[in-house]
């Protein structure tokens, strides 16, 4: 690049200069970190960038590198907030609409898109609303009683035996309770989502109110 005189300060110089602590938007992340170590045309003086065709194609190539980073970091971090919340990823899988493990890849390092993004950080902050998603993603409406036992309930936490729960994503639902104790009707659902018996494959291990 040649020199050139900025016209922003009308003093310094514009220069290749590459520094930390530069930070722009990129898709929906309005303040990604530039690499420290990408050379941009900056001015000596006032530090006003004068981006080229050339500069602005590297940039993009350099953002998009570090916001599939980030969305990957984002995913990974609400996956652990959604764990604490006892909400684990097969619970996860089946109302997102993914296919059984791909959360798993997504632990791994597997690229992410931002829709899925958004939706497991907008679930980590408030994990009441994956039972509400439970429910209004049903066609049918749910009975009353039904509705109102969830809302008196909230959570319940169901352990599946492991070599079932690598099979099937599933659902649990409340299905009726006395004062002391909720009773837990399982919903299990194939790869090809239909549904399984579910007496015929576990037994509530461990029920949480
Ligand atoms: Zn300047």
């Amino acid at each position: 690049m040649k020199q050139f005189k900025c016209a922003a300060c009308g003093q310094g110089q514009v220069v290749m200069l590459a520094k930390p602590g530069r930070r722009a938007a990129f898709k929906n992340i309005p303040d990604l970190e530039i690499p420290e170590s990408l050379e941009l045309p900056t001015c000596e003086c006032c530090g006003e960038e004068w981006l080229d065709d050339a500069a602005a194609k590297q940039l993009d190539v350099a953002l998009a590198d570090v916001y599939r980073r980030e969305l990957s970091r984002k995913a990974n971090q609400a996956l652990r907030q959604l764990k604490m919340a006892k909400l684990r990823q097969w619970d996860l899988e089946p109302l997102l609409g993914l296919s059984s493990g791909y959360l798993s890849k997504v632990k791994a390092g597997k690229d992410v898109s931002p829709t899925l993004v958004v939706a497991l950080m907008l679930l980590a902050g408030a994990p009441n609303r994956v039972e509400e998603l439970r429910r209004t993603l049903r066609c049918s409406s749910v009975d009353a009683p039904f509705d109102n036992a969830m809302a008196d309930l909230g959570r319940a936490h169901v352990e599946l035996p492991k070599t079932e729960a690598s099979s099937f994503g599933y659902m649990a639902e409340f299905a009726q309770y006395d004062e002391r104790r909720p009773v837990v009707r399982l919903r299990l659902v194939g790869p090809n989502q239909t549904e399984m018996p579910s007496s015929a494959y576990c037994m509530p291990t461990e029920v949480a109110a």
